[in-house]
């Protein structure tokens, strides 16, 4: 049914002005209580199951969390599912949140990989972003997890900024490599509806970098990281070898996987694959569970061809793309004869490659993405 975990922590202590992520600032014992709600979650939803292989604390803010929470959380998932012994236990992790008594308090539970959000070097960026730290704590964060005795840490960074150039692009990934994490994720910005970037930055606006200069510092970011032996493994995702994400990698390869939490998603491998997700409310997520209910929204059940649209969409994200003999003996249908005529275009096009029996993007087709899937749904 699924053998990982991902759990949502909705809060922060500000939102950031382009975030359309479900999360609040807490009002009064939200925080205190939420980690009971979780695990009645997870009491309710885990009857029978396997052990899991990874964890990932996400959010919102999830080191905001006190790291005895995390702990109790952990124990009680050892207790209800189990824990495998290898697994990868993730922490989103918010510079600004913790320090290093925290970090080696999370490191004790049982944490083993940070996710650091830095998103940039630049201190006026961070102010334009509305972020609640500044780049001397992102890198103090950065040597106190080390110093905790994190040896797999993750760190984001954002281009497309309002106001950005390729030469600061360039200033922000150098700094990121000198920092030396295992890990890197690489996200162009994208102005959300709803967000206080909406209502400055127009979609015509001439602060944002346009598709070429952005197109550019894709290309830069895999060019400096790949030149300093970094993997592009995933279109936004970059990691010393060994170290990718084995949570997220299971995500693009439609592991299954229990989200808890206020708006969290959950994937079942049951038939073609179940979809669901928690209510985006807080008092709507506890209702659910004191009734013994938790609820799921727009729960959906994958027809064959929505699963086979998917495994392609998210396996040829994969820097291994999708494998012609995997997908016949997942679906029992040769690759060929579902997207034959489709991946024959895009070969064509140059934005797909065939190599023996995978099918991967080209550098192209990394950049135009959401083209190449689209022609897959
Ligand atoms: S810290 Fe992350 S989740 Fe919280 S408001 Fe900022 S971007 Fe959104």
């Amino acid at each position: 049914m699924f053998n990982r975990l991902y759990i949502h922590v909705p809060f922060c202590v500000q939102k950031c002005h382009y975030c359309a992520f479900v999360s609040n600032t807490p009002q009064k014992n939200e925080l205190l209580d939420y980690p009971a709600l979780l695990i009645r979650e997870l009491q309710l939803r885990t009857s029978g199951t396997c052990p899991v292989t990874s964890v990932y604390f996400g959010g919102g803010t999830p080191s905001l969390l006190q790291p005895q929470q995390l702990a109790l959380l952990l124990e009680e998932i050892t207790d209800q599912t189990g824990i495998q012994a290898d697994a990868e236990i993730t922490l989103e992790v918010n510079p600004g949140t913790v320090d290093e008594i925290s970090l080696k308090q999370f490191r004790n539970a049982g944490v083993n990989r940070i996710s650091l959000g830095i998103q940039s070097f630049d201190d006026r960026f961070l102010k334009i972003m509305g972020r609640i730290h500044t780049t001397g704590q992102s890198r103090q964060t950065f040597k106190n997890a080390r110093a905790a005795g994190f040896n797999n840490i993750s760190t984001d960074l954002i281009h497309s900024l309002p106001g950005q150039s390729l030469d600061q692009w360039r200033t922000e990934l150098l700094q990121a490599i000198e920092l030396t994490p295992e890990h890197l994720s690489i996200y162009g910005l994208t102005v959300e509806e709803g967000t206080p970037f909406a209502r400055t930055y127009s979609a015509d606006s001439h602060e944002l970098p346009d598709n070429d200069l952005s197109a550019d510092m894709f290309e830069l970011a895999d060019e400096l990281l790949t030149g300093a032996g970094f993997e592009h493994y995933e279109i936004a995702n970059y990691a010393r070898p060994g170290y990718r994400s084995q949570h997220n990698s299971g995500y693009w390869k439609r592991d299954g996987y229990l989200g808890l939490g206020v708006a969290a998603h959950t994937f079942l491998r049951d038939g073609y694959g179940v979809r669901f997700s928690n209510p985006g409310n807080l008092e709507d997520y506890r209702q659910g569970l004191t009734s013994g209910k938790p609820v799921r929204i727009d729960e959906h059940q994958l027809t064959m061809n929505e699963a086979m649209s998917e495994y392609m969409f998210l396996g040829l994200r994969l820097s291994e793309g999708v494998c012609a003999q995997t997908f016949e003996s997942e679906f029992g249908l040769s690759l060929e004869s579902a997207y034959g005529s489709i991946a024959a275009d895009l070969v064509q096009l140059g934005l797909l490659a065939k190599n023996g029996s995978q099918l991967t993007l080209t550098r192209r087709g990394m950049l135009l993405s959401n083209q190449v899937f689209s022609r897959f749904l």
